[in-house]
């Protein structure tokens, strides 16, 4: 019998798993989809919020604020591209400052670094492309910006080096109670463990009432989004806000860590949890609302449209429990924005459940806690010589968008979490994320992933299960 069963690799199973195996404890990670960071990990602004948003004494704010601080120090230690750009919420007219009033009320008392209104030449000194309309600005220079797939990547591999074992592919079905535990199944077998914990994202509801009465509801919300080639990528320098609304921060626009320019998202209430699709209404409300507070933005530089879906419950704050009835399963829940942000406070709030309900977290002697991958772009002109002198794989550009080496694909195909499809492949090294979206770059990727995994061309996939590219090859009928 296991002690941790984590269900879900979004970046809270992840940042779980990675709390976890600093202790001397067996546990595994069930992930329905064939990678980590499929689900709203995957598709969101990539933002850690400085955390004035969050109502002062709600879990999120007080998870919002410590998480910021353990996600720099996380980022820094393992390898994971961030910046800290800071962030303004435009006020686009007199009415409107005192919403940055109260936002800086909340940010104080959340205690946020450094948040302050700035005027509106000031917010403009700051960022001259705002437009005619701002009358002042919140800014909060704690915000930052991330890759939140390698960021989940890095807290997954390092919890695998520690003694994680993680099981993509395993959709949990049922959960029943036995003597000491649960037992989980999966269309792979079953597994028995002590503890639970709940990290299934946009289906935790239905994981909880597994094992409980229903005691919560996930209301999916879904948000839609325009990114802009990196030839916009300049024309904000820090994340840009408008005031909120009741459905949200509202429409952002923000630098990307790799350079582009993001642009939204809507709110949008979704019956189906997996419809990530896009369409004109939505991002045309994008676009236009965007424009408001930066008029100049480009559109026509949009290389890709993509959404991702809130997982808000009905009880309007993170839930962080252990479910009634159901001693040892813990409900990490409801985690919409700025679950991002706060994963590794909520990671540490679940080891401390996991505590009080009876397990006993001691301390590993040995905790690999760093991790490092060559970026072959952003070496010197000595470096790049000197690494292809000593692995010419590296000398091979496999995307010329992005310059990714052959030696970095190599890498990724070789890493604890190795790349199930072409998209993973991109969400470990970048290949195919430029301006070209993967025309280039996505048939050598496919060969890479063939011969790598002694599959035909035709088994590979473009990302989750079942997404086929190729239908037959060449001078064979199938
Ligand atoms: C549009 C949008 C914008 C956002 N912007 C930000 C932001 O800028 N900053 C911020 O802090 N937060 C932001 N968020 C919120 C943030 O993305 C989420 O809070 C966070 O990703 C939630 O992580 P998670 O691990 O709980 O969920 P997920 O990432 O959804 O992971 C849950 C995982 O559970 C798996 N799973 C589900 N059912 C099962 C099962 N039966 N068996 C096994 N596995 C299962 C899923 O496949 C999935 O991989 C945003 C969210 C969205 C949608």
């Amino acid at each position: 019998m296991l002690d941790v069963i984590i269900i879900g690799g979004g970046i809270v199973g992840a940042a779980a798993a990675y709390e976890l195996s600093r202790y001397a404890l067996s546990v595994a990670l069930l992930e329905r989809e064939n990678d980590v960071a499929m689900g709203a990990t995957k598709a969101n602004s990539a933002i850690i919020h400085a955390g004035y948003s969050p109502e002062p004494g709600s879990c999120m704010a007080r998870l919002n604020a410590e998480g910021s601080r353990l996600a720099k120090e996380l980022c820094g230690k393992l390898d994971v591209p961030h910046r800290q750009c800071g962030s303004l919420v435009a006020a686009l007219s007199e009415p409107e400052i005192p919403v940055l009033e109260r936002l800086l009320r909340n940010g104080r008392e959340n205690g946020v670094p450094g948040v302050r209104i700035l005027s509106r030449d000031a917010a403009l000194d700051m960022e001259p492309n705002l437009g005619p309309d701002l009358a002042a600005a919140l800014y909060a220079p704690s915000a930052m910006i991330v890759d939140p797939w390698e960021y989940t990547l890095a807290l997954m591999e390092t919890a695998i080096r520690n003694g994680v074992s993680f099981k993509p592919d395993h959709a949990v079905t049922g959960i029943r109670k036995i003597g000491g535990g649960y037992r989980l199944d999966t269309a792979r077998g079953a597994f028995e463990t002590r503890c639970v914990l709940n990290a299934a994202g946009l289906y935790s509801d239905d994981i909880h009432n597994m094992v409980a009465e229903p005691s919560f509801r996930i209301q999916p919300a879904k948000g839609e989004y325009c990114l802009l080639d990196k030839s916009e990528g300049a024309r904000v320098s820090r994340v840009i806000f408008q005031c909120p609304t009741a459905a949200g921060k509202g429409v952002l626009i923000a630098p990307t860590i790799h350079g582009n320019l993001l642009v939204g998202p809507n709110s949008e209430p979704v019956r189906d949890r997996g419809d990530v699709s896009t369409g004109a209404e939505g991002t045309g409300f994008v676009m236009r609302t965007a424009l408001k507070a930066v008029p100049d933005i480009d559109f026509r530089a949009n290389i890709r449209h993509f959404a991702g879906i809130r997982a808000r419950s009905d009880r309007g704050d993170f839930i962080l429990e252990e479910a009634e009835g159901a001693k040892g399963f813990i409900d990490l829940a409801g985690i919409g924005s700025p679950g991002l942000s706060a994963a590794p406070a909520i990671a540490k709030t679940a080891a401390g459940l996991l505590e009080n309900a009876g397990l006993a977290l001691r301390e590993k002697e040995r905790f690999h806690d760093t991790r490092q991958r060559v970026r072959f772009a952003s070496l010197t002109p000595a470096e790049k010589a000197a690494l292809v002198a000593r692995d010419p794989a590296y000398g091979r550009v496999v995307c010329r968008c992005e310059t990714v080496t052959e030696g970095e694909v190599r890498d990724a195909l070789r890493s604890p979490v190795p790349p199930p499809s072409i998209n993973a492949v991109k969400r470990r090294c970048g290949a195919g994320s430029g301006r070209c979206q993967s025309g280039f770059c996505g048939p050598r990727v496919l060969d890479m992933l063939a011969e790598h995994y002694r599959r035909r061309p035709v088994e590979i996939l473009q990302d989750g299960a079942g997404t086929f590219i190729l239908t037959s090859e060449m001078g064979r009928n199938e």
